[in-house]
């Protein structure tokens, strides 16, 4: 199946622009009728043509232009009509059928409440419009229902009985358009904003779910208050509405004044939610929250763009996380999650740059390298231009862009304008996929060190030949005793090889390179053991000393993977020391004992010219977690003891870390203890934090069978917490069994698969478990492709996602990469596949 690509060259402005947007909805389940009257403008910085409105799935009942009657031409994507050379103005009426619509795009029913998905091109599926996000203007909406709630973007304007008014007076495309309307109550508060606005703040949920908004409430004022204080922004209506909706297809979506979340990042109580979920619940809440500036009041031109949105407000919940909890963590974290997304995704056959240049179907480009590289790319901006040139820019772009829909070029030119600085080359970052090595060597002679790198891009699709980036490589010297003699600075780097020298020390330094991660890079050095260990004892950046520890424990993984060495010694005692070190943070340290994913693994052994086996990856990181286990053992008991939380469950970072510790010294137990003190902490737990991390040490040790009865029995009623038992099964069952208690499972009678939430519990979860997945009778890859066949015919967003559960093909043995293929041809010779799912198996094929 091949669908013509957009590409971004042939971008044209829109010919007719929109002064004003009307809608009535009367809502019905089986038939909603949607009339528009919509006030169009030439353009006048277009040559005059063809007026076509985009629109799909829509019965036409009637059209008019300045209230005469006319026929469009109505194809399967929009229509077009003869309109005359001056302003006028448009009525339709069209008819659509929410409760048939599986696919979570446009108007949708939720548990028999009525919600809408706009972003990307999800408004055609509601009425005929020119559905792109050039096309801005203020929205009027009158909503007819029997339903209690009725809302809609921006301020509430009038309502009596079963009819509400919402006016938003902000120019927005169409994206961001959001209508709800259910048997919802609120949590409610209110927000006085720094220049004494008051705004009603609204968290709208099922009724009996009231108890579980508070966080995402305290999150949210939390957010308010830090974007004026960080970045001087203030929310701009009266009221600010977020609904927490089952049945979503994503994390959540901005629509102007009514956020839209899937219920798992919004929905928390201490005894359904864990740290994690706490975390993320409050990430997710500032994200949408600083959209409304950085995607809202600027919007993106066209979706090539959408990194200007996604890259600047996944930067900016990072610092929000960062400056709530710990940065030092909060940059571990981002780097894990990059490295096992961006770089795996940069790795493969679905590379692309921060700005695509062509797409088939844009819901499959809301992607790691358009979100997290995205960010990435303007952490190292910020680090290039310094703190003051960042906020100097940032208020130009936000005085300039207010109210435009701008590009990547436009917010270069800002950073241009504000701080004189020529980014004619670091460009390439938004353009070039994937992921540079930067090989260093250094050399010391008569008191001078140098520090030598050499920077390469390998081919991607479609891209053979990379240029030389902008690398910002901020780097620490460090001497022989431990003592830091050079700190941190910043070499930048802009030739494809480059040497720095450092002059007058004393003694050949011991380097500590890419500090805090200050580039998307894979760094590719000959270290030893005894200098990973070095600076795993002594780096000042608590991110480099993070990552010796890491790259030590690769090195022996990878040691005993090829070679069948015996744990390192080194390695079991560093962890001892930094596992028993009071002195440093409980969640630094869990995460020190964190050892490499299997998937992570996978990389690094290609990395390392060799072929992974996911199996002996499984069975060699569980050996190494044994030999840890028995390493710490005299630690172990203090750590779990030290490490419990006096006094109720509180969410807050310190008492997360100390939760996270503990529960990484009961894994390291449980294999020494057959799970006893699990056992036990999972009888006696009184939050969802210590009752999953007991369950989930149970199943790695493949015990806890009394307690996935339990757990079932205790949660049956919580759709949110099932999703957690779900996927603890599919992701920690062992590798042989995988994929029959993956079978098992799917016909159980709360397998949900048309609620995304459930599909990914179990499917998701199960391509996870790397081994599991891998197996070498291809029985994992049949399963997976048989599941997204079947969501395909109903929801294909969410289908044609998870289909990157195959982008690793080419890591694999000749056996497995035919297996992998032949999954997805299989996907692919599907009759009636979706443009979406169709594109990821082409794509994924390297077709
Ligand atoms: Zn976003």
């Amino acid at each position: 199946m091949t669908a013509e690509p957009i590409l971004l060259s042939d971008y044209a402005p829109p010919v007719w622009l929109v002064d004003q947007v009307s809608l009535t909805f009367r809502l019905s389940p089986g038939a909603t009728r949607v009339l528009s009257e919509i006030s169009f403008r030439p353009n006048p910085d277009r040559a005059p043509g063809a007026f076509r409105l985009d629109g799909e799935g829509l019965r036409l009942i009637a059209a008019a232009i300045d209230g005469a009657a006319v026929s469009p031409v109505i194809d399967a994507s929009g229509l077009r009509c003869d309109v005359p050379d001056r302003p006028f103005v448009w009525t339709a009426e069209v008819e659509i059928a929410p409760e048939k619509n599986t696919a979570l795009e446009g108007l949708y029913m939720s548990n028999h409440m009525y919600c809408t998905q706009c972003e990307a091109e999800g408004f055609r599926k509601i009425t005929f419009y020119p559905d792109r996000p050039d096309v801005m203007a203020p929205f009027a909406v009158r909503i007819e229902s029997d339903l209690p709630v009725l809302l809609s973007n921006g301020n509430p304007v009038a309502a009596g009985d079963g009819w509400a008014e919402w006016h938003d007076p902000w120019p927005k495309p169409a994206y961001l358009f959001a209508l709800v309307a259910g048997d919802l109550v609120a949590v409610s508060d209110d927000f006085t904003t720094a220049s004494g606005k008051q705004v009603k703040l609204n968290i709208w949920v099922r009724p009996g779910d009231q108890d579980k908004c508070d966080y995402a409430l305290d999150a949210l004022k939390r957010s308010m208050k830090w974007d004026e204080d960080s970045y001087g922004r203030e929310y701009d209506l009266d009221v600010f509405n977020i609904v927490a909706v089952d049945d979503f297809n994503m994390g959540a979506m901005e629509n102007k004044g009514l956020n839209i979340f899937n219920s798992k990042y919004v929905l928390a109580s201490p005894q359904t939610a864990t740290d994690d979920d706490f975390a993320r619940i409050e990430a997710i809440i500032a994200h949408e929250y600083f959209h409304n500036w950085t995607g809202n009041r600027i919007t993106c031109r066209d979706w090539f763009q959408l990194c200007l949105k996604e890259g600047l407000t996944v930067f900016r919940d990072q610092q929000f996380s960062g400056d709530m909890r710990s940065h030092a963590v909060k940059r571990i974290e981002d780097v894990l999650m990059l490295r096992a997304r961006q770089f795996r995704e940069d790795n493969g056959p679905l590379a692309h740059p921060v700005r695509p240049e062509a797409y088939v179907e844009i819901n499959n480009f809301y992607t790691a390298t358009v979100y997290e590289k995205g960010a990435e790319v303007i952490g190292m901006l910020k680090r290039l231009v310094g703190d003051d040139g960042y906020k100097a820019a940032l208020d130009l772009y936000f005085t300039r862009h207010d109210g435009d829909a701008a590009t990547i070029e436009d917010w270069l030119t800002v950073f241009q304008d504000a701080t004189g600085r020529d980014l004619t080359q670091f460009k390439r970052w938004y353009s070039q996929a994937g992921t540079p090595r930067l090989t260093v060597t250094d050399d010391f002679s008569n008191g001078r060190y140098t520090l030598s790198f050499e920077q390469k891009t390998p081919k991607t699709p479609g891209q053979d030949d990379k240029l030389p980036q902008v690398i910002p490589i901020a780097v620490g010297l460090l001497n022989p005793n431990g003592d830091e003699i050079v700190p941190t600075t910043v070499l930048e780097m802009t030739e494809a090889r480059q040497s720095f020298t450092f002059d007058g020390l004393a003694a050949r330094p011991v380097p500590s390179i890419l500090r805090g991660f200050s580039a998307p890079v894979i760094v590719q050095r000959d270290s030893t053991a005894q200098e990973r260990a070095f600076l795993l004892a002594h780096d000042t950046d608590p991110f480099n000393k993070w990552e010796a520890g890491r790259a030590l424990a690769k090195d022996v993984l990878i040691r005993m993977i090829s070679e069948g060495a015996a744990p390192s010694a080194g390695l079991l005692d560093a962890l001892h020391r930094v596992a028993g070190d009071d002195s440093l943070d409980p969640a630094f340290r869990a995460l020190v004992l964190r050892l490499p994913s299997e998937d992570d693994m996978a990389q690094s052994l290609v990395d390392s010219g060799l072929t992974p086996d996911p199996g002996t990856i499984h069975a060699t990181t569980r050996m190494l977690k044994t030999a840890i286990a028995r390493h710490l053992s005299d630690l172990l008991p203090r750590l779990y003891a030290d490490m419990a939380c006096p006094g109720p469950y509180r969410p807050d970072a310190g008492d997360a870390g100390r939760r996270a510790l503990r529960h990484s010294a009961l894994a390291y137990l449980s294999r020494l203890d057959a799970g006893a003190q699990a056992t036990a902490q999972y009888a006696a737990a009184d939050n969802m934090t210590d009752q999953l991390g007991a369950f989930a040490c149970l199943l790695e040790i493949g015990a806890g069978a009394a307690e996935t009865r339990a757990f079932y029995d205790q949660w049956a009623d919580d759709r949110l917490v099932l999703d957690k038992w779900f996927a603890l099964q599919a992701g920690l069952a062992a590798p042989e069994r995988a994929a029959s208690t993956v079978k098992t499972l799917a016909k159980h009678p709360d397998f949900d698969w048309k609620n995304p939430n459930r599909f990914r519990s179990l499917i998701g979860a199960f391509a996870t478990n790397a081994a599991g997945f891998h197996t070498p009778d291809g029985a994992g890859y049949d399963l997976v492709a048989d599941w997204l066949i079947r969501l395909d015919g109903v929801n294909p967003q969410t289908a044609a996602r998870m289909s990157t559960a195959f982008e690793t093909w080419p890591r694999y043995d000749a056996d497995r990469q035919d297996m992998m293929r032949a999954a997805l041809s299989r996907i692919r010779a599907h009759p009636g596949l979706s443009r979406d799912l169709g594109e990821m198996a082409d794509r994924l094929m390297g077709a």
